[in-house]
């Protein structure tokens, strides 16, 4: 096979609205950045409350028949979508790489882990198989069964614009539901181009539908009455919004936020091990991921040990397009978030952190305008320094010193933060413990980014989280899935008279 193509397109990004591409001329648009460039590569509409109408219009008008369809076939239409989007998984992944900047091997991983949530919701008939008991009471019997929502929305970020919206959608109309997608205005057309895809498969127009926006599109789909239930992904200002808006409107959410995902390194852990895992999960999309370790935990004597080989590994990065068959990392993924991050970077220094290596400045050749930061580690970070306590979103690895694992427990315990978190250590009590007590909704024993498979769920606890269910696995069916329980008599013909007194077994 030759190398990969990369993706040009220049047309303009527009939303898909009963099986068609909605555009006007009138819209409010942004422009899409291709970040290893700095070029502007095409617009993306904006959306606006009119359009949100359309969209939810159409996702209603399709829900009746599509929630009427046997779940064996709906599940039929999943298969063909799982087969196209394995054909086009390196279409999709060279898309991603274009408008995100991640690098296109990283990018062909997004769309893999996206596809495994599209195989667990090709077995819904067996996900929505209900509970049945004969004979509760005498002639009696009860089951429940789980039906779909209605029209239901998913809101997606930047970092992930395949696998999040995947998290989502298939299992939403798997389970019989009709979808409205909002995804990311810096990287839209995976979006667009899984639309198709599902078209292709045989979805019924209507059943998927994107429209393309910023927060006037969110907002219109929070206040919208037909809109039941909303699945958000992004950061936690916003996730907290979207809880308490859903909430105020007496919809459905599960809205997954921001991160500090910490690891800690044990004295006896395996060094080499624990260094890859640093390496690889603080800089593996220029740490624009939720499960990116952000802060690494280095217990009694570690910190001697694995600083000079760290120092080593974060100046000896590949950062270049991510086209490059041998880069390890992309460039941000805008101008602003670069600057962002470079201000968290001086804030660091003007606490007192010791910057040990400093990506600012970063460039590289023949891609000079591109939105470059290399990777950027700091040691003797504290808790009370503004690097510790936000989210960076990017290549930059704070290490913190503890001298026992009690304080290094303690230490994530106490972040807001409670996405993914691991511990690297040999000793299987230490691991045992940890697993335990510590305060993350995802946990990995020597696994530096510990996502669940698909049919496990995702999600954090504390502001990473706000709502009751992960995404996807079987959280996922039954967050867009209603329970219905029902009791069945078919008495003899003799009636018996009216009954006044609580029904008990009998
Ligand atoms: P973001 O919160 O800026 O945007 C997420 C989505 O919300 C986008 O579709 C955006 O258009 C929309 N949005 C932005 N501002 C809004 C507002 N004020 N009101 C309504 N909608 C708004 O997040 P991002 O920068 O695209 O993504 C990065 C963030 O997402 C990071 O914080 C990262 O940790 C988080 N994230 C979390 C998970 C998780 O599973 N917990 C996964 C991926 C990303």
């Amino acid at each position: 096979m030759g190398a990969p193509l990369p993706f040009t397109a220049t047309a303009d990004v527009a939303h898909v609205i009963q099986g068609r591409a909605v555009s006007s001329a009138q819209s409010r648009r942004q422009p899409v950045f291709n970040p290893a460039t700095g070029a502007v590569c095409r617009q993306v509409e904006l959306a606006d409350a009119a359009q949100v109408d359309a969209a939810v219009a159409a996702a209603k008008a399709a829900f009746p028949q599509w929630a009427d369809t046997p779940p064996v076939r709906r599940a039929r239409v999943l298969f063909k979508f799982l087969e196209l989007m394995n054909q086009h998984r390196d279409t999709l992944a060279a898309m991603i790489t274009a408008e995100h900047g991640k690098v296109f091997s990283d990018a062909q991983g997004e769309v893999t882990r996206g596809i495994e949530i599209v195989e667990f919701a090709c077995g819904i008939p067996q996900l929505l198989k209900g509970d049945y008991t004969e004979q509760v009471s005498t002639g009696i019997d009860n089951w429940t069964l789980r039906q779909p929502l209605g029209v239901v929305a998913g809101v997606t970020p930047f970092n992930f614009p395949c696998m999040v919206p995947l998290w989502m959608f298939p299992l939403a109309i798997a389970a019989g539901n009709s979808f409205v997608l909002k995804p990311s205005p810096l990287d839209p057309s995976p979006s667009v181009f899984m639309a198709e895809l599902l078209q292709q498969a045989g979805l019924p127009d209507g059943v998927f539908n994107v429209v393309q926006g910023d927060k006037v599109a969110v907002d219109a789909l929070l206040a919208h009455p037909d809109v039941k239930a909303i699945s958000f992904v992004g950061s936690t200002p916003v996730a907290h919004h979207i809880a308490q808006e859903a909430a105020r409107h007496g919809k459905r959410a599960q809205a997954l936020g921001g991160a500090k995902n910490h690891m800690v390194v044990m004295p006896d852990a395996d060094l080499d091990q624990a260094v890859d895992a640093l390496i690889g999960s603080a800089f593996g999309s220029a740490g624009e991921r939720c499960m990116a370790i952000s802060v690494g935990v280095l217990v009694g004597d570690v910190a001697e040990r694995i600083m000079p080989r760290l120092v080593e590994r974060t100046r000896a990065l590949k950062v270049k397009n991510g086209m490059e068959p041998d880069a390890e990392m992309g460039p941000i993924v805008t101008a602003a978030a670069r600057e962002r991050i470079a201000g968290s970077i001086a804030s660091g220094v003007e606490q007192g952190a010791k910057l040990l290596v400093d990506g600012r400045g970063y460039s590289v050749p023949g891609f000079e305008q591109g939105f470059w930061l290399g990777g950027t580690l700091f040691d003797h970070v504290t808790p009370d320094m503004r690097i510790y306590q936000e989210e960076i979103f990017g290549p930059v690895l704070s290490c913190v010193r503890a001298p026992d694992f009690a304080t290094a427990l303690d230490l994530v315990n106490r972040h807001a933060y409670g996405n993914g978190v691991a511990c690297f250590t040999r000793d299987g009590h230490v691991a045992r413990e940890f697993g335990r007590r510590v305060q993350a909704g995802m946990v990995g024993i020597n696994v530096p980014i510990p996502v669940p498979m698909a049919w496990h769920g995702f999600g954090g606890w504390k502001a990473s989280l706000f709502g009751d269910m992960h995404a996807y696995g079987e959280e996922g069916v039954r967050f867009y899935t209603k329970q219905k329980s029902i009791m069945q008599r078919w008495p003899e013909s003799t009636p018996k008279g009216a009954e006044f007194v609580m029904p008990t077994a009998k």
